[in-house]
């Protein structure tokens, strides 16, 4: 069973990655931005209160986070495995899943970091906004210049500490994050194939 983190800011690519992994490797991707989005299009309680949260780029609570991860993974469709993207998002985070996984008895497989560059993602997010709009489609409320560049402090601030704490732990591994969709989908696939087989 393989249990990943895909770790980097927003904009790093993730998502992408991780809907690629999902149909390859048969693994579920959790995306707590998707989830709370999904509570905000639902128009729960949560979602009311997530939605001006994420809307300024802020994070919302670990406690929100962590129970909406703990309980998904106990659905039949994460049973070969997950790719937690945009989770983690803090040390408290990062042990919450530490003890989860180890109740759980699934340990985690690897935790790759995508590494980029800062000017290229706000670049990166103009460019999605564009084509999000010629398509007709509506643009999400965080996506715009000045939201990307708050949630890239609160990534530096907040998140980017759990890089140290997985590599204290022996667990991290880098991928330029710049390098085309395909490439890095091929340097990830490399690292689950060594994960697979350890
Ligand atoms: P994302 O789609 O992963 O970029 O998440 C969008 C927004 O949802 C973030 O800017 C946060 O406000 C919130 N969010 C998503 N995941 C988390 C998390 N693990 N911890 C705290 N807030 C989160």
């Amino acid at each position: 069973m393989i249990n990943l983190i895909l770790l980097g800011p927003p904009g790093a690519g993730k998502g992408t990655q991780a809907k690629r992994l999902e149909d390859k490797y048969g693994l579920k991707q959790l995306s707590t931005g998707d989830m709370l989005r999904a509570e905000i299009a639902a128009g729960s309680e949560l979602g009311l209160k997530a939605k001006s949260i994420m809307d300024s780029g802020a994070l919302v609570s670990d406690e929100i986070v962590i129970a909406m991860i703990a309980s998904r993974m106990e659905q039949a469709d994460c049973k070969n495995g997950v790719i937690f993207d945009g989770f983690p998002r803090t040390v408290a985070q990062a042990e919450a899943l530490d003890k989860m996984l180890e109740a759980k008895g699934r340990p985690l497989s690897a935790v790759i970091e995508l590494k980029v560059d800062e000017e290229a993602l706000v670049k990166r997010l103009n460019n999605r906004i564009a084509e999000t709009k010629a398509r007709g489609e509506p643009v999400r409320g965080d996506d715009n210049e000045e939201t990307l560049r708050k949630r890239l402090q609160v990534f530096r601030e907040q998140t980017a500490p759990i890089i140290p704490y997985y590599d204290s732990k022996d667990m991290l591994q880098s991928v330029d994050g710049m390098a085309a969709i395909e490439v890095v989908e091929a340097e990830l696939a490399k690292i689950l194939q060594s994960a697979k087989a350890a």
